[in-house]
């Protein structure tokens, strides 16, 4: 892969680079924590920009709404809009970076026409019912039963850890049509618009204090035959396909998020604690940590260059997108350890003793956030099995 900009890609980098310049500092002010409407609002108020300029939907395929740009101009926008602090993909997760290419990739024109617009204008918001509390790991264990009652499927069953649950309009669900089958083949991919009877929604509140995730239970939701996507009890397939998006490239911002915090760590070790007297910068063993995580950053960076060229040949990226998650989560958990020691004393409290203001505050949230990356989107332990198995050829699992 060329490492260097073209002509058309420095151009439209530049292009991009001025957008955001005019277009940022007319934002409106950030929501308040845990206002999930206003949450919804400002996340789908950026999206809809990003529609209005062109770039939503950077990768999708022109004809489904996108812009259809190359891998490299894909990661010359989410480098563009993360060094200038644009705001992250948010309530729009789900729908952007997995829902929308699920149905790209196995939906029937229909069904294409009817959703990928209004995720790509931020009219709409997806969440994901996959797991549920005997089924996380083990997805295929899923027991929400959707039963056939004419032109509709009756789903009866819970999901947990729904992210943004309580702002949806449609849930990528998995349901189990077949009982009888294999567990891997008895299941089916369908959409549930969250507006249905019977879909009762419990935000959970987690270790940050947020309530990003909610328990679902779902009593006799009825949900249109012509929801499937992709064919009944085929489901497990068309997630195989949802999972490729998910840990190929959703995590790049992240990754490039957190470049960021490491440079602004990197500020704040040079300007104050860590100990008595000096500053965290005069620790050599703080320097080296510093260093050691923006070497691994780096060569996620040309990880995620190699994927993502993959993605746009194979349509998904493969086993490289557990490469990059198992790789990428343990960085993010020690970059979290060595922002602890730089701040010293100061990470003991969640207010600010020390001056260091809301960066600080950030620093011991971000700490805490990261513990849930070696859960999310399959666990550590199961990435190893897949990398194990599918790339290394170790003997299967029992
Ligand atoms: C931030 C975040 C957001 C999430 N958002 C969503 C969402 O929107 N929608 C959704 O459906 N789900 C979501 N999840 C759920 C997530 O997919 C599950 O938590 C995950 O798949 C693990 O399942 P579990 O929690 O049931 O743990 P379990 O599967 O019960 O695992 C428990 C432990 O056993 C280990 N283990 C299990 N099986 C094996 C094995 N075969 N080999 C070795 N070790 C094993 C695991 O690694 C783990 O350490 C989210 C999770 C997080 C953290």
């Amino acid at each position: 892969m060329r490492l260097r900009d073209t002509a058309e890609e420095q151009a439209f980098r530049h292009q991009l680079r001025a957008w955001l310049d005019e277009t940022l500092p007319t934002l409106p002010p950030t929501p308040p924590f845990e206002d999930w409407p206003a949450k919804r609002a400002y996340d789908t108020g950026w999206q809809r920009r990003l529609f209005e300029a062109g770039y939503a939907g950077i990768s999708w395929p022109k004809e489904y709404g996108g812009r259809g740009a190359t891998p490299s101009e894909e990661l010359i926008f989410l480098e563009e809009t993360q060094r200038a602090g644009a705001p992250y993909v948010g309530c729009n997760f789900v729908s952007t970076l997995h829902a929308g290419p699920t149905i790209a990739a196995e939906g029937t024109p229909e069904q294409r026409a009817r959703y990928l617009p209004p995720i790509l204008r931020g009219d709409e918001v997806w969440c994901q019912g996959f797991s549920e509390p005997e089924a996380g790991s083990d997805l295929a264990s899923l027991r929400t039963r959707a039963v056939r009652d004419g032109d509709h499927y009756v789903v009866t069953g819970q999901k947990i850890w729904t992210s943004h649950a309580q702002v949806a309009d449609h849930c990528e669900l998995l349901a189990r049509t077949d009982p009888d089958a294999p567990k891997h083949r008895g299941i089916t991919w369908m959409i549930m618009p969250m507006d249905s009877p019977g879909i009762d929604v419990r935000p959970m509140r987690t270790l940050t204090g947020e309530s990003e995730f909610s328990e679902m239970f779902l009593d006799e939701v009825r949900i249109p035959v012509g929801n499937v996507v992709g064919a009944e009890n085929d489901g497990w397939r068309v997630a195989m396909v949802t999972f490729g998006f998910e840990r190929g490239t959703a995590f790049v911002s992240e990754l490039l998020g957190s470049m960021r915090l490491l440079t602004d760590l990197v500020e704040i070790a040079r300007k104050g604690p860590a100990g008595a007297g000096g500053t965290a910068w005069d620790d050599a063993g703080i320097r080296r940590e510093l260093a050691v995580v923006g070497a691994e950053l780096d060569a996620q960076w040309a990880l995620t260059r190699r994927n993502v060229s993959r993605a746009a040949r194979h349509g998904n990226a493969g086993v490289g997108g557990s490469v990059f998650k198992l790789a990428y989560h343990e960085t993010r958990q020690r970059l979290g350890d060595v922002a602890l020691r730089v701040l010293g004393r100061a990470r003991l409290a969640l207010d600010d003793p020390t001056g260091l203001s809301s960066r600080h505050l950030d620093h011991v949230h971000q700490r805490l956030y990261a513990l849930s990356l070696s859960i999310a989107a399959g666990t550590a332990q199961v990435q190893r099995n897949i990398v194990g198995e599918r790339l290394l050829g170790l003997p299967k699992e029992r």
